[in-house]
């Protein structure tokens, strides 16, 4: 499969497990996985450190200037770790606080461009899975494969809040299906590039799917290009 070069697209809403199919897909067919959501998160924790204000266009046009977002596999974990200038921001860019603040920096058309030009840079030689909100849309409007991920809210709040807590964050269920919701509510309205299933996608709700069910639907959808 890997030879075809395809891109593989994943959209859909917060919290209903886009990224950990669209990682696993793209282990089982030796493609690169990239996480665009990730990368508007290490804008977001940018822009919290140094106190950039959304309405300064101004510091907003100079600190994406300075940022540069890498993502490297971690030998030793087996995992993609993003990377702000240079730093492993992975388990900081998860947090709430970044999470609280992200869809209201990544409605700034001057931050989505900068990320798509950079995304359809990362992905010029295909074999990829890319997840987000608006890769079937407007990233790769071509994408031989679009998936449409969403779940409902309740489902959705407790498996993040199971992350979470795996990864030793207490958080309020309720603060967390808020997050959920208010994010789904900004990324869906923005004027630049909303959230929405693309024309062509096919749509998987994951409510009541096991995580291996989930990445077994993406993979035969994968099958069928061929078939
Ligand atoms: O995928 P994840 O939940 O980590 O994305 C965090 C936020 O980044 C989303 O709620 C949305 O505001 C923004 N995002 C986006 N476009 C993408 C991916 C993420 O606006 N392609």
């Amino acid at each position: 499969m890997a030879e075809n070069g395809i891109i593989i697209a994943i959209d859909g809403h917060s919290g209903c497990g886009k990224s950990t199919t669209a990682k696993a897909v793209a282990k089982v067919l030796g493609y690169t996985y990239i996480d665009t959501g990730a990368m508007y998160r290490a804008v977001t924790l940018y822009f919290m450190r140094d106190n950039v204000s959304v309405e300064n266009a101004k510091a907003v046009a100079q600190a994406l200037a300075e940022i540069r977002i890498d993502f490297k596999t971690d030998t030793v974990a087996q995992t993609r770790m993003t990377y702000l200038n240079g730093e492993n921001v992975e388990n900081e860019i998860r947090q709430m606080e970044v999470s609280q603040h992200v869809s209201e920096v990544s409605a700034l058309p001057v931050v989505r461009q900068t990320m798509v030009a950079q995304q359809r840079q990362m992905a010029r030689q295909g074999s990829v899975v890319m997840d987000g909100r608006d890769i079937g849309t407007y990233v790769f409007p071509d994408a031989a494969l679009k998936v449409f991920m969403t779940a409902r809210p309740a489902v959705r709040a407790q498996r993040r809040m199971a992350e979470l807590t795996a990864k030793g964050e207490h958080v309020d269920l309720a603060a967390i299906r808020q997050n959920l919701e208010t994010r789904d509510q900004i990324d869906s309205t923005r004027q630049k590039n909303p959230l929405k299933k693309a024309e062509d996608a096919i749509e998987i709700d994951t409510s009541d799917l096991t995580f291996g069910q989930q990445v077994k639907q993406v993979l035969s959808l994968v099958q069928k290009l061929t078939d």
